[in-house]
């Protein structure tokens, strides 16, 4: 599922990240984020705590990274991210914005819309928010 060379190792960001281990090319598909198809009374069930791994692919399927994920749900959040998700037929597609250098970390911009509690970002980007909006 990962479409390029990448491990996952401790972050300065928030606990493990994911890290391109090759040069990835601008506007390729990287990595797809997968797991478990939850509908909406699932998702809302399971989803507590802040430290889940769901994501939805519409108004009503999310998945759950926490079963089967592919490694994508490692990877950490800045304001100044290396990597956009698309959702293509269902399938949720992490592709690059720009060159991404070997050893640099593998980066998402959450865009958390649910209500709740936010959560303090230290992404580092001079453009940081200053907080994850979750
Ligand atoms: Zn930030």
């Amino acid at each position: 599922m990962a479409c390029f060379k990448m491990e996952i190792r401790p972050s300065k960001i928030h606990r493990y990240g994911v890290y391109a281990l090759e040069t990835i090319p601008a506007r390729r598909k990287v990595i797809e984020y997968t797991g478990e198809r939850l509908n909406r009374k699932q998702a809302k069930d399971r989803d507590r705590g802040n430290f889940t791994y769901l994501f939805a692919v519409d108004p009503y399927w999310t998945l759950d990274g926490a079963v089967g994920g592919s490694g994508a749900e490692i990877i950490n959040h800045s304001c100044e991210p290396n990597l956009v998700a698309r959702i293509i037929k269902g399938h949720i597609l992490y592709t690059s914005l720009r060159q991404i250098r070997r050893g640099e970390e593998l980066l998402i911009d959450y865009h958390f819309t649910k209500d709740g509690e936010n959560t303090k970002c230290r992404c580092g980007a001079k453009t940081c928010r200053g907080i994850i909006e979750k």
